[in-house]
């Protein structure tokens, strides 16, 4: 089996882990009611998407 045959440095190791910060979640405005919603997903306030009605919003 292949092994290391050094221990990463604590520099190496933070290097790597550079790449693992999180990301703020996207979000973007309606266009049918301009409430923020996820991009890709039906509008949750007013069940918008593609400029036609999917879902009657509850209520
Ligand atoms: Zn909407």
């Amino acid at each position: 089996m292949a092994v290391p045959k050094r221990k990463t440095s604590p520099s190496k190791r933070n290097m790597r882990r550079s790449h693992h910060a999180l990301q703020p979640a996207a979000f973007q405005e309606c266009p049918n009611c301009g409430e923020l919603k996820l991009p890709h997903n039906l509008c949750s306030a007013c069940g918008h998407y593609n400029g036609r009605e999917i879902v009657q919003p509850e209520g």
